[in-house]
């Protein structure tokens, strides 16, 4: 796996700053599909997690979930994955997105993902996916 720090720092960039498209759609678009597959179970995960009274705080703890954006983010992944021509089945339920909802008021903190951490760990672990990142979200040309 061939990419430097340069690569690394023009995605933090993006994160932060926005790219030259929606972000939301250059987020989605900069994964693999293994790994766009995997948050979106993962997402699935979290939903009846919360749904079943189970607890997530390990994952709250660690910066690997923020409630809130639970539902907004697997729609964005979704969406991905029909543009993908993947198959997408598996809606949140109303109902669980009323539970989320609340889940997520009741627990003043909802959880923060750590953003730049995720990127490094794609980055470092998956060819595809630091393709992706270099065709969907490359530096801004005023900041190369
Ligand atoms: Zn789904
Ligand atoms: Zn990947």
């Amino acid at each position: 796996m061939k990419h430097g720090i340069s690569n690394i720092d023009g995605l933090l960039l993006f994160y932060r700053k926005g790219c030259k498209h929606e972000d939301v759609e250059c987020r989605s678009k900069a994964v693999s599909r293994k790994h766009l597959l995997g948050e979106h179970l993962e997402l699935h995960m979290f939903a009846s997690a919360i749904r079943e009274n189970k607890s997530i705080a390990s994952y709250l703890a660690n910066g690997l979930v923020e409630t809130e954006q639970i539902v907004r983010r697997h729609n964005e992944l979704a969406k991905e994955m029909l543009n993908r021509g993947y198959r997408h089945r598996s809606d949140i339920s109303e109902e669980d997105i009323r539970v989320i909802k609340k889940y997520s008021a009741r627990n003043g903190n909802s959880g923060h993902v750590n953003v730049e951490r995720s990127i490094r760990d794609l980055l470092a672990r998956c060819n595809e996916c630091a393709q992706r990142i270099k065709v969907h979200a490359p530096l801004r040309s005023e900041e190369k």
